[in-house]
Formats: C-alpha cells, sequence, structure tokens
C-alpha cells in the first residue's frame, strides 16, 4: 500500500457538488490534485464552485488570497482517465449508481499502480461491492465526506468486507491531513450517517405532506427542540432531493420499514431504563 506521506497527488472522480468541494480541500491541504470527470463542461462548473468557495473563504480571512491562488494551481481538471495513471490516491465522487462506480473502479484499477488506495464517497452503497470491481478490494474504502465539504468537519470511514486494516488508517490519516475529523463505521447499508439521517429526512417529509405542520414549523421545530442547524425539509434541499431519494430507496431495499419502534427501545423501557432521568438509557448517568 502506497503510505500517506508518499501520497503528493490525489484523483478526484466527479467534479460535482462532493467532487469539487474534495479536490479544494484536498488542494487547500497541499496536495497536487487531478479532477476527472467526463464532459468539459461539468470540469468548468466544478472549477467555478471551487472558485466562488475560496473566494468565500478569502473574504471571511479563513485563507490569504496567496494560499487560495496556489491551491486552484494545484488543480488540473482532465476528462481523460489516463491523466489519472499518476495519482498516489484516488477518491471517487461520480454518481450515486452501483454500475456506474463499478466502471470506474475497474478502471482505476488498470490506470493506477498496483499499491494505491481506491476510496469513494458513496453515502450509501456497499464499498464490499464496489471493490470486487477491482484486483485491490484490500485496497478499497469509504471515505464519506459531508456536503459542503469545505464547511464540514465530518468524515465517515467506511470499511468493507475486504478493507485491509492499514487502508483504514491511512483513509483517517488523510481525512486529517485536510482538517477533518473522522468517525467509522461498517460497510451496512447507509452507514452510520445516512442510516439514522435520511429516516429522519423522510419522516419531516411524511409530516409535512400530511398535514403535521407548516414546513416552516417542522424545520423550526426539529431546530429548537433538538439543536440541529437544519430541519428535515430545509437539510433535504441542501443535500438534494434525488441524492435523498436514491439513499431512502437503499436504505428501503436493504432495511425494510424503518418506521416500528425499534425492539431495543421497547426493551428498555420495559426495564425502566429510561435515560438521564432514571440514571441509564443508551448510556449510564451520576
Ligand atoms: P453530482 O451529481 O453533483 O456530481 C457527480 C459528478 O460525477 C457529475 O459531474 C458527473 O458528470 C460525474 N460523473 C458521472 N460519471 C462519471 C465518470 N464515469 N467519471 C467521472 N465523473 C463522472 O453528485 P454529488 O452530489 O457530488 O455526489 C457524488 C457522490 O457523493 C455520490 O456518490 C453521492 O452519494 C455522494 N455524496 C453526496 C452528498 C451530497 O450531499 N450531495 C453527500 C455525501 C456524499
Amino acid at each position: 500500500m502506497r503510505e500517506l506521506e508518499s501520497v503528493d497527488t490525489v484523483g478526484v472522480v466527479g467534479a460535482g457538488t462532493m467532487g469539487s468541494g474534495i479536490a479544494q480541500v484536498a488542494a487547500t491541504a497541499g496536495y497536487d490534485v487531478v479532477l476527472r470527470d467526463v464532459e468539459s463542461a461539468f470540469l468548468e462548473d466544478g472549477l467555478e464552485r471551487i472558485e466562488d468557495s475560496l473566494d468565500r473563504l478569502v473574504d471571511r480571512g479563513d485563507l490569504s488570497r496567496a494560499d487560495a491562488e496556489a491551491a486552484l494551481d494545484r488543480i488540473e481538471t482532465t476528462t481523460d482517465l489516463e491523466a489519472l495513471a499518476g495519482t498516489d490516491l484516488v477518491v471517487e465522487a461520480a454518481v450515486e449508481n452501483m454500475d456506474v462506480k463499478r466502471e470506474i473502479f475497474a478502471d482505476l484499477d488498470s490506470v493506477t499502480d498496483e499499491d494505491v488506495v481506491l476510496a469513494t464517497n458513496t453515502s450509501t452503497l456497499s464499498i464490499t461491492t464496489i471493490a470486487a470491481a477491482t484486483e485491490r478490494p484490500e485496497l478499497v474504502v469509504g471515505v464519506h465526506f459531508m456536503n459542503p465539504v469545505p464547511v464540514m468537519k465530518g468524515v465517515e470511514v467506511v470499511v468493507g468486507e475486504k478493507t485491509a486494516p492499514e487502508v483504514v488508517t491511512l483513509a483517517h490519516a488523510f481525512s486529517e491531513s485536510l482538517d477533518k475529523e473522522t468517525w467509522e463505521s461498517d460497510d451496512k447499508p447507509g452507514f452510520v450517517s445516512n442510516r439514522i439521517l435520511m429516516p429522519w429526512i423522510n419522516e419531516g417529509i411524511r409530516a409535512f405532506d400530511e398535514g403535521v405542520a407548516t414546513k416552516e414549523d417542522i424545520d423550526r421545530g426539529m431546530k429548537l427542540g433538538t439543536n440541529v442547524p437544519m430541519g428535515p425539509l430545509e437539510l433535504a434541499d441542501h443535500i438534494g432531493l434525488d441524492i435523498c431519494l436514491d439513499a431512502t430507496e437503499t436504505l428501503h431495499e436493504e432495511l425494510g420499514d424503518r418506521y416500528k419502534p425499534a425492539y431495543l427501545l421497547k426493551r428498555k423501557v420495559d426495564a425502566g431504563d429510561l435515560g438521564k432521568k432514571t440514571g441509564a438509557g443508551f448510556y449510564e448517568y451520576d
């Protein structure tokens, strides 16, 4: 496996919302970046998003103009798959479609050196299934950035069936080198983040549809009531309703009806473990 110390050039596949953000944070952290998409127009849009985002950071005083320009200079854009040949680590952020991702990973497997780690930013698809399209499943890992990438601190590292432990360590270290903080999930549908987030969004949408409250009150209620920065409907809009639908469909297919009260919840209540007020719930309290 190529160690992080010898990673100079990061390949990013897909220049959309996430890929452009990943390219930006990698370049800002000092990596050279090769950003690949299927059409020049998508690359131009991606670069424009990066420029706008860097400008905002400069305006806010979070980045110097010189550093923003240096980051931009480190990003090479291409529609040519072969341009990824010289990369030391690749993060794939193309559309959320298993066939597309498997094809991309088979291509990456053939163009990159055999010790290069191939990461995917998939929100819901199986890392194990994506990895099986390559001859190096032990070097395939999930590195799931949050949207918008330059703003959100968190990265979910997802461990496939065959992902090697040192590749998991590298995924954490690479994310931290981009000034991110990580958590780890097994390769189960939706991982930690979307398995919990998507039913929350979905239920917000249903509540609105069933006239429980106005959309504004649903969002206000969740923000004021649970201290999250965005309510479910605002967040769904922010993520992209298509992305939410794809993710929810995957969870539905894989996990079935998620709306029944969890068995463990019932058990804890039966046992009198009601949370902080009884000294125990899912955690212990003094
Ligand atoms: P997007 O539609 O904005 O961008 C996808 C890009 O991939 C497009 O520019 C498309 O042209 C390109 N693409 C498609 N096929 C390609 C190929 N063969 N080679 C290179 N590029 C190709 O999508 P997005 O929102 O950036 O999502 C990308 C990935 O990140 C998905 O897997 C998604 O699930 C995941 N993700 C999205 C979010 C989010 O909030 N949008 C958050 C976390 C993870």
